[in-house]
């Protein structure tokens, strides 16, 4: 470590890199998640296919390695909450919009629909990408942008990658399926749409930096590209709790960096808020009241991959 006479550290940007890398994996190792720096030499025996631009302008000097770290089908998860949900004894009404969310006396007592009027003394709104548009029904504003997402999949390869890589500076991930496709993502596009249209933009980007990583991939088809809608809040953290003013008006939302892996964390502590009226400590954090206390949750490197920059 340099220290400058202000007795400040000062490193230079390769240094500074590798310190922040290292703050990343010290911190994850306190809070006891097994990860671990590694430099170019176990990168290439960990991921021989990936290129260590040795030689070039930036090349690979170490990465942060977790080893447990896997891929979850995502609609297999929604599809096993749904059956849940259900078991529960829980309706759901799919392809049902909610146009108005009608209040009285400072509370919420239901939703207007496009299949009609459904009374309710507790709303969640968990809508995602048009979470502040939904909010915006019952007169609540909340801070939060919503941005498309842009992801896209090869031609299938025979298996040459059995780790999930993220470049925080070329943001950028990758990762092979078992149906041996290569998924590829990044982040958010970086001004705010409802648009869910698939872009050339993006995708020549995307394509650029994969093949930084993996010169390999040079001749694969890309074989479909699709877009979301990211809720993106002013501090990388999501939304959740009530909402003060307006008795009975939940909100979990802002989920736009964090993605769904805290979703059953998320929904337990949200339905025991709903059964209880008590805000669970966990995820008291979150409330949307922080913006205005000034008690930000500051989470930006939650996403390398989709921060906004
Ligand atoms: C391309 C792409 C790639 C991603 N990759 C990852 C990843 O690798 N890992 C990860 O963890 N996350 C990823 N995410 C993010 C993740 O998908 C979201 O954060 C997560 O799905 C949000 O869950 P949610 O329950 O908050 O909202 P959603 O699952 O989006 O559900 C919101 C629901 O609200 C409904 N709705 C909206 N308006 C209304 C209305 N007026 N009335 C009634 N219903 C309404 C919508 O139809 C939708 O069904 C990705 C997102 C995109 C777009």
């Amino acid at each position: 470590m340099l220290f400058n006479q202000m007795g400040r550290l000062d490193l230079g940007h390769t240094d500074a890199a590798l310190y922040a890398l290292r703050m990343r994996t010290e911190f994850n190792r306190i809070l006891g998640v097994d990860s671990k720096m590694v430099g170019p030499q176990e990168i290439k025996q960990l991921v021989p296919s990936m290129s260590l631009r040795e030689g070039l302008s930036y090349p690979i000097l170490g990465a942060l390695y977790h080893p447990p770290c896997g891929v979850i089908r995502h609609d297999a998860v929604v599809w096993g909450f749904g059956r849940g949900a259900d078991r529960g004894g829980a309706e759901l009404h799919p392809f049902t919009e909610v146009t108005a969310i009608d209040r009285a006396n400072g509370r919420v007592t239901g939703v207007q629909t496009t299949r009609g009027f459904v009374g309710a003394e507790i709303v969640l709104n968990a809508t995602a990408g048009w979470s502040s548009e939904v909010a915006r029904l019952a007169g609540v504003d909340l801070p939060i942008t919503t941005h498309p997402l842009q992801a896209m999949v090869t031609e299938p390869l025979k298996p040459f990658l059995d780790k999930t890589i993220s470049s925080a500076n070329l943001h950028a991930y990758v990762y092979q399926t078992d149906r041996g496709e290569v998924v590829i993502g990044g982040g958010v596009d970086p001004y705010p749409s409802y648009s869910m249209r698939s872009a050339l933009l993006p995708m020549e980007q995307l394509a650029g930096h994969t093949l930084e990583m993996f010169p390999c991939l040079s001749k694969v088809k890309v074989l479909r590209q699709w877009a979301g809608l990211c809720d993106m809040t002013p501090d990388y953290a999501p939304i959740m709790g009530p909402v003060d003013g307006l008795d009975g008006f939940i909100v979990s939302c802002g989920w736009g960096s964090w993605g769904f892996k805290a979703a059953p964390a998320a929904g337990k502590n949200i339905a025991s808020l709903i059964a209880t009226g008590e805000t669970p400590d966990l995820i008291r954090p979150f409330r949307l009241s922080r913006f205005h206390e000034g008690k930000l949750v500051n989470e930006r490197a939650a996403a390398p991959a989709a921060a906004i920059h």
